[in-house]
Protein backbone atom coordinates (compact mmCIF):
# COMPACT_ATOMS: atom_id res chain seq x y z
CA UNK A 1 0.00 0.00 0.00
CA UNK A 2 1.19 3.81 -0.70
CA UNK A 3 2.10 5.71 2.20
CA UNK A 4 -0.46 7.59 4.28
CA UNK A 5 1.20 11.00 5.39
CA UNK A 6 -2.24 13.06 6.12
CA UNK A 7 -3.18 11.87 9.91
CA UNK A 8 -4.26 13.45 13.26
CA UNK A 9 -3.20 13.56 16.57
CA UNK A 10 -5.37 14.06 19.73
CA UNK A 11 -3.34 17.63 20.30
CA UNK A 12 -5.87 18.71 17.97
CA UNK A 13 -8.60 18.09 20.15
CA UNK A 14 -10.88 16.33 18.06
CA UNK A 15 -8.52 13.15 17.39
CA UNK A 16 -8.63 10.27 19.38
CA UNK A 17 -5.37 7.53 20.33
CA UNK A 18 -2.17 6.78 20.87
CA UNK A 19 1.00 6.83 18.75
CA UNK A 20 1.48 3.19 19.01
CA UNK A 21 -1.76 2.51 17.93
CA UNK A 22 -1.63 4.43 15.10
CA UNK A 23 1.65 2.98 13.88
CA UNK A 24 0.15 -1.31 14.85
CA UNK A 25 -2.95 -0.13 12.14
CA UNK A 26 -0.09 1.31 9.78
CA UNK A 27 1.72 -1.94 10.08
CA UNK A 28 -1.62 -3.65 9.98
CA UNK A 29 -2.88 -2.16 6.64
CA UNK A 30 0.40 -2.60 5.10
CA UNK A 31 1.09 1.28 4.31
CA UNK A 32 4.93 1.94 2.71
CA UNK A 33 5.21 4.67 5.01
CA UNK A 34 3.79 6.67 8.00
CA UNK A 35 3.51 10.84 8.02
CA UNK A 36 2.08 12.58 10.78
CA UNK A 37 0.40 16.16 9.98
CA UNK A 38 -1.50 17.54 12.69
CA UNK A 39 -3.27 20.80 12.32
CA UNK A 40 -0.80 23.28 12.90
CA UNK A 41 -1.17 26.35 15.28
CA UNK A 42 -2.14 29.29 13.93
CA UNK A 43 -1.57 33.00 15.04
CA UNK A 44 -2.43 35.34 16.16
CA UNK A 45 -3.44 33.11 19.41
CA UNK A 46 -6.40 32.15 20.47
CA UNK A 47 -6.99 31.35 16.98
CA UNK A 48 -9.68 28.66 17.41
CA UNK A 49 -10.51 25.53 18.79
CA UNK A 50 -9.24 22.82 16.60
CA UNK A 51 -5.62 22.91 16.48
CA UNK A 52 -2.75 22.11 18.74
CA UNK A 53 -1.52 26.11 20.13
CA UNK A 54 2.36 27.05 19.29
CA UNK A 55 3.47 26.35 23.30
CA UNK A 56 2.29 22.76 22.58
CA UNK A 57 4.55 22.03 19.45
CA UNK A 58 7.22 20.53 21.70
CA UNK A 59 4.62 17.80 22.57
CA UNK A 60 4.20 17.18 19.07
CA UNK A 61 7.54 16.48 18.45
CA UNK A 62 7.22 14.24 21.53
CA UNK A 63 4.28 12.39 20.27
CA UNK A 64 6.32 11.96 16.90
CA UNK A 65 9.29 10.34 18.63
CA UNK A 66 6.79 8.01 20.37
CA UNK A 67 5.82 6.96 16.92
CA UNK A 68 9.03 6.46 15.48
CA UNK A 69 10.35 4.57 18.61
CA UNK A 70 7.34 2.56 18.49
CA UNK A 71 8.09 1.99 14.55
CA UNK A 72 11.30 1.56 14.62
CA UNK A 73 12.93 -1.07 11.89
CA UNK A 74 9.34 -1.76 10.99
CA UNK A 75 7.80 1.28 8.81
CA UNK A 76 9.49 4.81 8.37
CA UNK A 77 7.67 7.42 10.55
CA UNK A 78 7.76 10.97 8.50
CA UNK A 79 7.26 14.10 10.10
CA UNK A 80 4.72 16.88 8.61
CA UNK A 81 1.84 19.41 9.48
CA UNK A 82 -1.27 20.54 7.80
CA UNK A 83 -0.70 24.45 7.25
CA UNK A 84 -4.39 26.31 7.48
CA UNK A 85 -4.10 28.45 4.71
CA UNK A 86 -5.70 32.45 5.22
CA UNK A 87 -4.91 35.40 3.31
CA UNK A 88 -1.30 36.20 4.77
CA UNK A 89 -0.25 33.48 6.04
CA UNK A 90 2.69 33.42 4.18
CA UNK A 91 5.38 34.28 6.84
CA UNK A 92 3.70 32.26 9.44
CA UNK A 93 4.34 29.22 7.20
CA UNK A 94 7.64 30.60 6.84
CA UNK A 95 8.43 30.17 10.37
CA UNK A 96 6.18 26.89 11.13
CA UNK A 97 8.63 25.38 8.32
CA UNK A 98 11.62 26.35 10.17
CA UNK A 99 11.14 25.32 13.65
CA UNK A 100 11.63 21.22 12.70
CA UNK A 101 13.05 19.31 10.54
CA UNK A 102 9.59 18.57 8.50
CA UNK A 103 9.45 15.63 5.86
CA UNK A 104 6.69 18.30 4.28
CA UNK A 105 4.10 20.53 4.70
CA UNK A 106 0.16 20.17 3.44
CA UNK A 107 -2.01 23.04 3.08
CA UNK A 108 -5.54 23.17 3.21
CA UNK A 109 -8.33 25.48 2.46
CA UNK A 110 -10.16 25.45 5.58
CA UNK A 111 -11.35 29.36 5.67
CA UNK A 112 -12.47 31.54 3.69
CA UNK A 113 -12.39 34.80 5.71
CA UNK A 114 -13.67 34.09 9.38
CA UNK A 115 -15.88 30.82 8.19
CA UNK A 116 -14.16 27.63 8.45
CA UNK A 117 -16.62 26.43 5.76
CA UNK A 118 -15.74 23.02 6.45
CA UNK A 119 -16.95 22.82 10.67
CA UNK A 120 -20.71 21.14 11.05
CA UNK A 121 -21.16 24.28 12.93
CA UNK A 122 -21.66 26.23 10.08
CA UNK A 123 -24.67 24.24 8.14
CA UNK A 124 -26.68 27.43 9.19
CA UNK A 125 -24.93 29.48 7.27
CA UNK A 126 -24.12 27.32 3.64
CA UNK A 127 -28.01 27.36 3.81
CA UNK A 128 -28.03 31.35 3.08
CA UNK A 129 -24.82 31.65 0.81
CA UNK A 130 -24.89 31.58 -2.52
CA UNK A 131 -23.14 28.23 -3.48
CA UNK A 132 -21.51 29.31 -6.41
CA UNK A 133 -19.96 32.23 -5.18
CA UNK A 134 -18.54 30.04 -2.16
CA UNK A 135 -17.12 28.26 -4.64
CA UNK A 136 -15.25 30.73 -6.66
CA UNK A 137 -13.89 32.35 -3.80
CA UNK A 138 -12.69 28.82 -2.53
CA UNK A 139 -11.12 27.83 -5.88
CA UNK A 140 -9.15 31.20 -5.59
CA UNK A 141 -8.06 30.69 -2.61
CA UNK A 142 -6.81 27.48 -3.35
CA UNK A 143 -5.05 28.39 -6.84
CA UNK A 144 -3.32 31.10 -4.06
CA UNK A 145 -2.35 28.65 -1.88
CA UNK A 146 -1.04 26.86 -4.74
CA UNK A 147 0.92 29.97 -5.94
CA UNK A 148 2.52 30.63 -2.84
CA UNK A 149 5.07 27.20 -3.59
CA UNK A 150 5.09 26.88 0.20
CA UNK A 151 3.53 23.48 0.65
CA UNK A 152 4.81 20.16 -0.46
CA UNK A 153 1.24 17.99 -0.60
CA UNK A 154 -2.08 20.08 -0.96
CA UNK A 155 -4.63 19.03 0.39
CA UNK A 156 -8.50 17.34 -0.09
CA UNK A 157 -9.14 19.80 -3.69
CA UNK A 158 -12.28 20.13 -3.46
CA UNK A 159 -13.37 20.10 0.25
CA UNK A 160 -15.83 22.84 -0.23
CA UNK A 161 -18.32 19.82 -1.46
CA UNK A 162 -18.12 18.46 2.03
CA UNK A 163 -21.81 18.70 2.69
CA UNK A 164 -22.72 18.82 -0.42
CA UNK A 165 -23.25 22.01 -1.82
CA UNK A 166 -22.29 21.97 -5.49
CA UNK A 167 -22.95 24.23 -8.27
CA UNK A 168 -24.98 22.77 -10.93
CA UNK A 169 -23.65 22.41 -14.45
CA UNK A 170 -19.65 21.85 -15.51
CA UNK A 171 -17.73 21.99 -12.62
CA UNK A 172 -14.53 21.96 -14.74
CA UNK A 173 -14.67 26.24 -14.86
CA UNK A 174 -13.72 25.62 -11.34
CA UNK A 175 -11.16 23.13 -11.70
CA UNK A 176 -8.80 24.34 -14.58
CA UNK A 177 -7.60 27.61 -12.94
CA UNK A 178 -6.43 25.38 -9.70
CA UNK A 179 -5.52 22.86 -11.83
CA UNK A 180 -2.85 24.97 -13.74
CA UNK A 181 -1.72 27.21 -10.67
CA UNK A 182 -0.68 23.37 -9.23
CA UNK A 183 0.94 22.23 -11.91
CA UNK A 184 2.73 25.36 -12.37
CA UNK A 185 3.59 25.32 -8.51
CA UNK A 186 5.24 21.97 -8.57
CA UNK A 187 3.27 20.79 -5.39
CA UNK A 188 1.54 17.37 -5.13
CA UNK A 189 -2.30 16.83 -4.25
CA UNK A 190 -4.16 13.98 -2.13
CA UNK A 191 -6.71 11.50 -2.97
CA UNK A 192 -8.37 11.99 0.72
CA UNK A 193 -10.03 9.02 1.30
CA UNK A 194 -12.32 10.88 4.20
CA UNK A 195 -14.77 12.53 1.90
CA UNK A 196 -16.29 8.90 1.35
CA UNK A 197 -17.59 9.03 4.94
CA UNK A 198 -18.77 12.94 4.91
CA UNK A 199 -22.16 14.22 3.18
CA UNK A 200 -20.85 14.64 -0.15
CA UNK A 201 -20.26 10.58 -0.41
CA UNK A 202 -17.39 11.13 -3.02
CA UNK A 203 -13.16 11.25 -2.17
CA UNK A 204 -11.69 13.82 -2.40
CA UNK A 205 -11.23 15.90 -5.03
CA UNK A 206 -13.90 14.30 -8.05
CA UNK A 207 -12.85 11.75 -10.03
CA UNK A 208 -12.49 14.40 -13.07
CA UNK A 209 -10.54 17.13 -10.91
CA UNK A 210 -8.15 13.82 -10.40
CA UNK A 211 -8.33 13.21 -14.66
CA UNK A 212 -7.62 17.02 -14.98
CA UNK A 213 -4.90 16.78 -12.36
CA UNK A 214 -3.21 13.76 -13.76
CA UNK A 215 -2.75 15.09 -17.35
CA UNK A 216 -1.64 17.81 -16.17
CA UNK A 217 1.02 16.25 -14.42
CA UNK A 218 0.13 16.78 -10.84
CA UNK A 219 2.23 14.21 -8.36
CA UNK A 220 -0.50 12.25 -6.02
CA UNK A 221 -0.69 10.51 -2.86
CA UNK A 222 -3.42 8.73 -1.20
CA UNK A 223 -4.33 9.75 1.98
CA UNK A 224 -7.02 8.61 4.94
CA UNK A 225 -6.64 12.19 7.05
CA UNK A 226 -7.34 9.49 9.88
CA UNK A 227 -8.48 11.10 12.87
CA UNK A 228 -8.70 7.70 14.96
CA UNK A 229 -5.85 4.46 14.28
CA UNK A 230 -8.92 3.14 12.94
CA UNK A 231 -9.46 5.19 10.15
CA UNK A 232 -5.51 4.63 9.05
CA UNK A 233 -5.39 3.64 5.50
CA UNK A 234 -8.84 3.62 5.31
CA UNK A 235 -10.61 2.47 1.85
CA UNK A 236 -6.63 2.61 0.71
CA UNK A 237 -7.86 -0.31 -2.11
CA UNK A 238 -10.41 1.78 -3.99
CA UNK A 239 -8.46 5.00 -3.75
CA UNK A 240 -6.06 3.29 -5.73
CA UNK A 241 -8.64 1.75 -8.35
CA UNK A 242 -10.03 5.66 -8.26
CA UNK A 243 -6.31 7.08 -8.82
CA UNK A 244 -5.63 4.29 -12.01
CA UNK A 245 -8.54 5.08 -13.46
CA UNK A 246 -7.57 9.03 -13.58
CA UNK A 247 -4.66 7.60 -15.17
CA UNK A 248 -1.75 7.61 -12.21
CA UNK A 249 0.71 4.80 -12.06
CA UNK A 250 2.39 5.76 -9.20
CA UNK A 251 2.28 8.39 -5.71
CA UNK A 252 4.80 10.08 -4.28
CA UNK A 253 7.53 9.82 -1.15
CA UNK A 254 8.35 12.77 0.87
CA UNK A 255 11.47 12.53 3.31
CA UNK A 256 12.89 15.63 4.46
CA UNK A 257 11.23 17.95 1.64
CA UNK A 258 12.74 15.38 -0.86
CA UNK A 259 10.25 13.63 -3.55
CA UNK A 260 10.42 10.10 -4.42
CA UNK A 261 7.99 7.87 -6.12
CA UNK A 262 6.69 4.23 -6.22
CA UNK A 263 4.62 2.56 -8.07
CA UNK A 264 0.72 2.21 -7.96
CA UNK A 265 0.47 -1.39 -6.93
ZN1 LIG B 1 -9.10 17.53 11.76
ZN1 LIG C 1 -8.04 19.27 6.42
Amino acid sequence: MPADYHTHTPLCRHAEGEPEGFIDAAIAAGLSEYGISDHAPHVPEPFDDWRMTVAELPSYFQWIERARAHAAGRIPVRAGLECDWLEGAESWIVDLAGRHSWDYLIGSVHYLGDWDFDHPKWLGRWAESDVDAVWTRYWKAYASMADSGLFDILAHPDLVKKFAHIPPGDLDRFYEPAIDAIAASGSAIELNTAGWYKTCAEAYPSPRFLELACSAGIGLVISSDAHAPTEVGRDFSRAIGLAKAAGYRETLLFDQRQRNSEPLR
